[in-house]
Formats: structure tokens, C-alpha cells, sequence
């Protein structure tokens, strides 16, 4: 006997369905397969076979070749129309056994002839079937499971790269993303002559909130401007922590003049936050300073532009904090000039 030590739980979760219009045959047959512990209906006629595959899933199907209405041949035809995971084995005599070839071409899975010589030979066939179906289904668990874990893994990598782009703090881009994305956009504005901004923010008197605040709501004062650069920020805009109190907006394909307008938009939103105590702040509020950089007019290098900006950042500092200032207008503007408030 195959796998004797199978559990019969495991045999009874495999269904068969005996058709045949013999009641004698249907009664040997359901009473082998049944204490061979596989779950067993039989069917008297191919359409009452089909009834009751209609209505629920059999792993084998048992099927006489010639029977009255409906034959074997037509009753393969409509299961593999219908079901794929469903195998019929055909059950002929020797007299037509070009009937079982024709049912193996339209894909039944095996053939046994009657009258039969041997029950064990019928049920090793049965088994040796279930075994087929059983390993199909575990391959098809099994795929299903990589399927899952590498969905899994992928999203595992997902957020590694996030949190290894990421500020802690901010969730803003990093430092170091910032400058391999700038040194990108640089290179893609080289090529297509598009234009490029750069905005560099400074918090004012930040160490003055801190010190009166405490650094934990200093955090805060970090974690609201880098919400209102985010929101503000388009999606092709690449919004970054620089570092401390600082921040970096690339901006791709922009004008210098649509960058004032995003740098002053960013400007008001911080100046108008009610933040806590930013009464008490040197100018009755929270407030950030913003330079601008533009490629290729003030550079036409991340480390130049970053200068550049840096450099306007410094005007708008010395200008009085709380305004915007482009590096193309230095030579013209001594603080004068005002790009914005
Ligand atoms: P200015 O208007 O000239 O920019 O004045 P400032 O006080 O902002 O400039 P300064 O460079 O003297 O101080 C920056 C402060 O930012 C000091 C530092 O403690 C604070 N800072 C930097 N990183 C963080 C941080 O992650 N959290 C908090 N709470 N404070 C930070
Ligand atoms: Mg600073
Ligand atoms: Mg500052």
C-alpha cells in the first residue's frame, strides 16, 4: 500500500466523485475509496455528475465511458472547461480502448479498464493522482508564499532606503541625499538647459527660542517648518534638512522668478504660524531668512550653488532676517532692493 503512514485527515480533505450507471460498480468503488479515507459521492449519469461538480469541487472525478445521455468523453469536455484543478481518470473496457486514448487526448489524466483485476491497482491510481494534485497545491502555496515574502522584502527595502534618505527628526530628504539629488539635477538641467533653483532657509533667532523654550519645543518650531516646506513644495521639489536649524529646497525646471514667489509663499507661512511663544521671539514671531540660488546664472555647480546661496541667505540675514534674497540681484541691491519684505 502507498503511504501508509498518510494521516486519514488528510486523505478525507481530497474529494472524489465516482460516475458510473452501474450501481454495483459505484457502491465497490465508493466503499475502496472511502475507507481509503477519501471523501466519495457518486453520480449515475454524466449530467448528474456535472450537477454535482457545479456545486462544489472534486480533486478526482471517476467517470465510465459510455453511459446513457451524457458519455465520459463529453462529461472530460465540459470538466476542463470548468474546472482546472479537477482530474478524471476514465474507466473503459478493453473492447474500446480507443475511447481512452481519445479521453487522455482531451485531458483526462489516466485511463483503468474494466472489468477491473485488481482493486489496488485502482486505488494506487487514485492515489498516485491525488499525489499529483496534492504537489500541485503545494507548489502553488508555496509560490504564493514567496510571492507574499517578497512583497514583503521589497517593502522592507522600501523603507530601509526611506529611513537611510530620511531626517529623523524632520522626515525631510538628508544631507547626504540632498547633495547626490542636487548633484542630479544639476546634471539633468546641464543637459536639457532647463533651469534650476536653490533655496537655502535659515531659522532667525533660533537659539533664543531654544533658550527660552526649552529644545523640545525648539523641535517642534523644526518639525512645523518642515511640514509647511513639504506642503508647499512641489513633487518634483526636493525639500531637505541641511543640517541644525537649516534647510534646502531644490527646486527642477524653475525660474529664478517663480522661485522668489515659492520662497516667499514659505516665508508668510512660517511668519503667520501661531507657533508657541513666538511672541516672545526678537520680532514678535517665529520667522525664517531664505537665499536663493539660480543655475546656471549663479552657478553652475551643487557646491557653487550651495555657495551662492549661502551667500544670499547671509544678505537677508543681514538685511534684517525674515526676508528672501536672490544671489543675481547682489551686485545691484546692498540690502536695498528688497527681492521680498
Ligand atoms: P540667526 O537668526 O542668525 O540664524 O540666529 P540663530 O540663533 O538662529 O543662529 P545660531 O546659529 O546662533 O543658532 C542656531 C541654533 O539652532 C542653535 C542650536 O541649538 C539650534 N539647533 C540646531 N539644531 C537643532 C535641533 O535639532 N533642535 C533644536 N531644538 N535646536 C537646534
Ligand atoms: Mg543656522
Ligand atoms: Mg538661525
Amino acid at each position: 500500500m502507498l503511504d501508509i503512514k498518510r494521516p486519514r485527515e488528510e486523505a478525507s480533505k481530497f474529494r472524489v466523485l465516482v460516475v458510473d450507471d452501474e450501481p454495483s460498480l459505484r457502491g465497490v468503488l465508493g466503499e475502496l475509496l472511502g475507507e481509503a479515507g477519501y471523501y466519495v459521492e457518486t453520480a449515475e449519469s454524466g449530467e448528474q455528475a456535472l450537477e454535482r461538480i457545479r456545486n462544489s469541487t472534486f480533486h478526482v472525478v471517476l467517470t465510465d465511458i459510455r453511459m446513457g445521455g451524457m458519455n465520459g468523453i463529453e462529461l472530460i469536455r465540459l470538466i476542463r472547461n470548468m474546472s482546472v484543478q479537477t482530474e478524471v481518470i476514465v474507466m473503459t473496457s478493453h473492447a474500446s480502448f480507443a475511447t481512452a486514448v481519445e479521453a487522455l487526448r482531451l485531458g483526462a489524466y489516466d485511463y483503468l479498464l474494466k472489468p477491473f483485476e485488481d482493486l489496488e491497482a485502482v486505488l494506487a491510481l487514485v492515489k498516485r493522482t491525488i499525489d499529483k494534485i496534492r504537489l500541485v497545491i503545494e507548489n502553488r502555496n508555496l509560490i504564493e508564499n514567496l510571492k507574499q515574502k517578497n512583497e514583503e522584502l521589497e517593502q522592507l527595502n522600501r523603507s530601509i532606503h526611506e529611513l537611510a534618505v530620511r531626517d529623523g527628526l524632520t522626515g525631510l530628504y538628508n544631507y547626504r541625499y540632498l547633495q547626490e539629488a542636487l548633484r542630479a539635477e544639476v546634471g539633468r538641467s546641464e543637459r536639457h538647459g532647463s533651469p534650476l533653483c536653490l533655496l537655502m532657509i535659515d531659522v532667525d533667532h533660533f537659539k533664543q527660542y531654544n533658550d527660552h523654550n526649552g529644545h523640545l519645543d525648539g523641535d517642534e518650531v523644526l518639525k512645523t517648518i518642515s511640514h509647511i516646506l513639504a506642503e508647499r513644495a512641489r513633487k518634483s521639489d526636493i525639500a531637505a534638512r541641511y543640517g541644525g536649524e537649516e534647510f534646502c529646497v531644490v527646486l527642477p525646471e524653475t525660474r529664478s522668478d517663480f522661485a522668489v514667489k515659492v520662497a516667499e509663499d514659505v516665508r508668510q507661512l512660517v511668519e503667520t504660524y501661531p507657533f508657541l511663544n513666538r511672541d516672545k521671539q526678537p520680532l514678535g514671531k517665529v520667522t525664517i531668512s531664505i537665499g536663493i540660488a539660480a543655475f546656471p546664472a549663479d552657478g553652475d555647480s551643487p557646491r557653487a550653488l550651495i555657495d551662492r546661496a549661502d551667500q544670499s541667505l547671509y544678505r537677508a540675514k543681514t538685511d534684517g532676517r525674515n526676508r528672501v534674497r536672490l544671489s543675481s540681484d547682489a551686485s545691484e541691491s546692498s540690502g536695498g532692493t528688497p527681492v521680498a519684505a
